[in-house]
């Protein structure tokens, strides 16, 4: 079954991890053996060939870059055109891997639609569609900026990631968006951009809903209902972006999975976590919705995390081909998992782009 992943890190990977995609998981894993200097060495589930075995056809794939004030102890840049020059390697990552026939970036409907048919066909070594997002906007120094990136066909993009952003406050901070999020907001309605609600703060997230008339999706998010965090969604939340179309991405992070996750202790196995927990999520979703219309597959399965903290029945991205039985076994018919696995995305992409 085709699937359409609609959160992955690649470049940051390449660029960060140094890993080259092209090659397969197993090689990758070889290759990190004995390195300590991250903490999913060795552990990697996802690559080029792994996706084309998982039939992961199509992704939304991030540029990423953090600004970080003196005071913030998070990494990241220390001037918004660091993270800007740091995205623009990361987008010509993207640009080689197209050159490779690795990959090929979908803009508009017509790129997606020759897509989805290249993927039907028996061509060998089809390359990986991929719909270029920002996660975290601290690299759009004005937005002069944001213009030249949506040429460059970006599509998507989130206002904040981990902490105080410039536009935003994302995930384990408090805050609102300011004069300049509000800016930002109006810049992504002009240029018909898609808003990524994913890692947004209680207040950014609810002041958001307030000014933005635009297109919005969360790439990568689960439900505060099974694992209380900010970075989760409460009810009400999700009830909000159900009226506005949007399309939840559910995210396969162990610590957004499970309760008192302990990063670098905590044990998958230990820990009960399996792709079961992702249907949990995807069924209070549907059950909120009263249809299968608004949630979709974002794994993050490269987010800076590997099978130390993912679900044990998941080896590489290609075991999200089991997801379709344990949709079914649920009770979910053929349409309602193909809603998951990719229609509902590619139906959000249609209304905007049409
Ligand atoms: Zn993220």
């Amino acid at each position: 079954m085709f699937i359409f992943d609609v959160h992955l890190d690649l470049s940051m990977n390449a660029m960060e991890w140094n890993r080259d995609l092209r090659l397969p998981v197993s090689e990758i894993r070889e290759r990190e053996k004995g390195m300590t200097d991250k903490p999913d060495r060795g552990n990697n589930t996802v690559s080029f060939p792994a996706m084309r075995e998982g039939q992961v056809g199509l992704c939304v794939a991030t540029q990423i870059a953090r600004y970080v004030k003196k005071s913030n102890p998070l990494p990241g840049w220390h001037s918004q055109h660091q993270a800007w020059a740091q995205t623009q390697g990361q987008l010509a990552w993207y640009k080689a891997m197209e050159n490779e026939g690795e990959m090929i970036q979908i803009m508009d409907l017509e790129g997606l639609d020759n897509h989805l048919q290249l993927w039907q066909s028996q061509q060998e070594h089809k390359p990986i569609g991929y719909i270029l997002s920002l996660e975290g906007a601290d690299s759009i120094v004005d937005m002069g900026y944001l213009e030249r990136s949506h040429e460059a066909g970006l599509r998507a993009i989130g206002p904040a990631h981990y902490g105080p952003g410039i536009y935003a406050h994302g995930t384990d901070s408090v805050g609102g968006i300011g004069v300049k999020g509000r800016e930002l907001l109006k810049k992504i309605e002009e240029l018909n951009l898609i808003l990524d609600a994913t890692h947004l703060c209680d207040m950014s997230f609810w002041e958001t809903m307030t000014a933005y008339n635009g297109p919005v999706w969360a790439s990568h998010s689960l439900c505060r209902k099974f694992v209380d965090h900010n970075r989760q969604f409460t009810d009400e939340q999700l009830k909000e972006l159900i009226q506005r179309e949007a399309v939840i991405g559910m995210v396969l992070d162990a610590w957004m999975m499970v309760p008192n996750w302990v990063r670098g202790k905590s044990d998958p196995k230990g820990m009960g976590v399996t792709l079961e927990i992702m249907v949990d999520n995807i069924d209070h979703i549907c059950q909120l919705a009263g249809n299968t219309n608004h949630v979709g597959i974002g794994t993050d399965l490269d987010g800076g995390f590997g099978t130390e903290q993912g679900p044990y029945d998941l080896d590489t991205i290609a075991d999200l081909q089991k997801i379709p039985e344990l949709l079914s076994k649920r009770g979910y018919t053929a349409s309602d998992i193909e809603n998951i696995t990719s229609q509902n995305y590619l139906n959000f992409l249609r209304r905007v782009w049409g």
